[in-house]
């Protein structure tokens, strides 16, 4: 009596969420599941934490690189990107999640959320700094070869952009790119990839198209700096504000629900600086789901509709970041008080 109560209320929960979890073996194992055992893709007890190491990243081995060849971004695609109009009718939403990454430590991995992500099918987009790529060898191979996710760069080392220039300025997207392409080598090499002959060796992009500020932050140099390298630059218009650390699930879910509209671009973190949104994916996505929104990378919002491109880089309101704890980012050094303060303040996404 007991049991069947149990199952019924379970039941009749899933049911009002219309979201159940997604059974793998409906459909052919994907790249992940083919490389990995489920034991190697489940999160480390404390791989979310940030350690507090200095850790260089081996740029001379990153320079050496030949680059992949890139596309000119269009003149009308120069700045950097909101949110995107889409055809009446359509609801689409794409999630991003940073995986930011400064020279004063090694971010973590939250496992929670691409766990979710993985669990329930849903399709969303990474932007990593090319050191977390660097530090996190086999996590950023689990996510590159992973067909529902999109890996984007944000930087070699989580600089502000509005105080890199010259040849620093292109070797923090170079050098990224170079990471990106040495993870997908790497992974490329996997015995579990090796196709037999005959059968086609599995599609994963050879290189990042899109980019994301670190910090939010640029001008109108860095935004060139990125056109010329052949990738979009890409904002947001909700800001689920996760690194605030007093920011609850609940909070982070209540911001989202009340903001996404169809071609929305959302901005979490996967780098275990989003405090909660692990816990807040569960509040927000079968809701979305449940109002007929579909998951899609940003790669594919924006072959949906017409992006929304904006002049400057800005939290919410054009200017609003200006003046932004400009003191504190031209040390690097993301952990003081003052630092946490603002972004507190403003939402800070990173
Ligand atoms: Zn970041």
């Amino acid at each position: 009596m007991v049991r069947i109560l149990i199952v019924s209320v379970t039941a009749g929960l899933m049911l009002v969420a219309g979201y159940q979890r997604v059974n793998a073996a409906d459909r052919p194992a994907s790249i992940v599941e083919r490389c990995w055992t489920p034991d190697q893709r489940a999160p480390g007890k404390t791989e979310h934490m940030t350690l507090r190491r200095r850790v260089q990243v081996d740029k001379g081995a990153l320079r050496a690189r030949t680059p992949s060849p890139a596309r000119a971004v269009p003149e009308g695609l120069r700045g950097s990107i909101r949110r995107v109009e889409l055809p009446a009718g359509k609801k689409l939403v794409a999630l991003t999640f940073d995986l930011c990454e400064t020279p004063y430590s090694i971010a973590g991995y939250d496992g929670g959320i691409v766990d979710f992500l993985r669990e329930h099918e849903v399709r969303a987009t990474f932007f990593a700094s090319g050191k977390w790529l660097e530090t996190h060898g086999e996590r950023a191979q689990q996510l590159i070869a992973d067909p529902n996710f999109e890996v984007g760069n944000h930087g070699l080392e989580h600089r502000d952009f509005r105080r890199v220039r010259g040849a620093g300025l292109t070797e923090e997207i170079a050098l990224a790119q170079a990471a990106y392409e040495r993870g997908r080598e790497q992974l490329m090499a996997h015995a579990c990839l090796v196709s037999p002959p005959g059968t086609k060796t599995p599609a994963v992009p050879r290189a990042m198209t899109l980019f994301r500020f670190p910090y939010g932050t640029c001008d109108a140099a860095a935004l060139k700096a990125v056109a010329d390298q052949g990738l979009l630059a890409i904002q947001w218009d909700v800001v689920t504000g996760d690194p605030e650390r007093g920011r609850s699930a609940r909070a982070i879910a209540a911001t989202v629900l009340s903001r996404v509209k169809p071609g929305s671009i959302v901005i979490a973190h996967a780098n275990g600086r989003g405090w909660n949104t692990a816990a807040a994916l569960p509040l927000i996505l079968p809701k979305l789901k449940a109002q007929g929104y579909e998951f899609v990378t940003v790669g594919e919002l924006l072959a949906a509709g017409k992006p929304v491109v904006a002049k400057s880089c800005y939290q919410l309101h054009p200017g609003d970041n200006r003046n932004l704890h400009s003191a504190t980012l031209a040390k690097q050094k993301p952990e003081s008080s003052a630092d946490s303060d603002q972004r507190a303040l403003l939402h800070y996404p990173d």
